[in-house]
């Protein structure tokens, strides 16, 4: 992994992007950043507060799509590696408005692949052997396993069922093709459910843990009894340069926690965490859960995601570090410790310094 030096992160300001960059700069002295992010809704340049100022570090705001902005990354920074977790993610908002998924997920990932191939072209033989483009994606381009007992292995058919899903397979498809036709040294990685600090608060877990300890409803979907497999995302970080570090080219690996839960647990056991955590109970409550309720499934909802991780583990010797019991208490003590960054991004204000009114 000493080759990997200079490294372009895509999506740095999200919450995948910002502990990979955490955990990058925190393995080597000589390892160097650029992030390249658009600050969506979903960018908060506040989650990278702790290493902001280092040296090894470089914010560039710029949209994946802008071709001429990419190839200026690209040539003055020269990366060994491209780690590109850009992209729309979330579900719900993909039902409502499915452009930005189609726009960012596919036509930028194909403008990325566009520049980086340029790039690789132009490089020493040296160099473009060791040259990496890291597509991250997620285990939602498989579909649903609803109730056949099986694991996603990497060979699993491609069946997605939301727009974002769709996006996602798109650009998964378009990336395998950059290989297989110029040769272009990319490897993808398919990931389950993350969790862990600086989760934007629209998502399961945050939300939940806000709208509690604030007495607000906690919606459950459906009968809650959708299954998901969930990933401290500190371990994705280091899963995810395992694998661009030491991946073999074209291949993908699956990423995953072996920590299937149903939603209706995942809520329950935050709840419980929070009655031990909290000593205060909102108005009118005296356990969290009797806040849950129940609502309107989400069209087109997939029952089960569970993710066979033993490529990764037996080729790379990878293996997640957090159960699920350790990593959602890590988790819920986080939010609780920062609310001053979950208040900025409630209250908008984080969205600032992007418009550059801070300084
Ligand atoms: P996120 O929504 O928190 O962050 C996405 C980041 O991409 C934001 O900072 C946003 O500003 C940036 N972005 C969006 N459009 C852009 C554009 N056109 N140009 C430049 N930057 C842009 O997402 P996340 O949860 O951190 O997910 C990161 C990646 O990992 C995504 O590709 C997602 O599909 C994948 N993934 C996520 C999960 C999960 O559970 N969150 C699981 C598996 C895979």
């Amino acid at each position: 992994w000493m080759y990997m030096k200079k490294i372009i992160v895509t999506g740095g300001a999200g919450f995948i992007g910002s502990a990979v960059i955490r955990y990058l700069l925190s393995l080597s002295e000589t390892i160097e950043v650029v992030n390249v992010d658009k600050l969506t809704y979903a960018g908060n340049l506040q989650s990278l507060n702790d290493i902001r100022v280092s040296d090894n570090y470089q914010f560039v705001h710029a949209d994946i799509c802008d071709s001429a902005a990419m190839h200026k990354v690209f040539t003055e920074f020269e990366p060994d590696a491209v780690m590109h977790l850009a992209a729309e993610s979330h579900v719900d908002r993909s039902i409502d408005g499915p452009a930005a998924f189609i726009h960012t997920n596919i036509i930028g990932t194909y403008t990325l692949l566009e520049v980086a191939r340029q790039y690789w072209n132009d490089l020493s033989p040296a160099k473009r052997e060791s040259f990496r483009f890291h597509h991250i994606s997620t285990d939602e381009v498989y579909g649903d396993l609803a109730n056949s007992g099986l694991l996603f292995t990497e060979a699993t058919s491609y069946d997605p069922s939301s727009p974002y899903s769709a996006s996602k397979a798109s650009s998964d498809h378009l990336v395998r093709a950059w290989h297989r036709t110029y040769g272009l040294p990319v490897i993808i990685t398919n990931c389950s459910n993350n969790y862990g600090p600086y989760h934007f608060p629209e998502k399961l877990i945050p939300l939940v843990i806000l709208n509690a300890i604030e007495g607000k409803a906690l919606p459950i979907y459906g009968n809650g009894e959708q299954i998901r497999d969930w990933l401290y995302v500190e371990d994705h970080a280091k899963a995810l340069f395992t694998v661009v570090s030491t991946g073999e080219v074209g291949e993908t690996y699956n990423i995953g926690g072996h920590n299937e839960k149903q939603n209706i647990e995942v809520v329950k056991t935050i709840c419980h965490i929070l009655d031990e955590l909290v000593e205060e109970k909102p108005q009118g409550i005296t356990k969290f859960a009797e806040l849950i309720t129940y609502v309107k499934d989400r069209p087109g909802h997939d029952l089960r995601y569970a993710i066979d991780a033993s490529k990764i583990e037996r080729e790379l010797g990878w293996t997640p570090e957090e159960t699920f019991e350790s990593g959602i208490r890590k988790t819920v003590s986080w939010y609780l410790n920062n609310l001053q960054w979950c208040q900025a991004v409630q209250d908008g204000s984080y969205q600032r310094e992007r418009l550059g009114v801070e300084k």
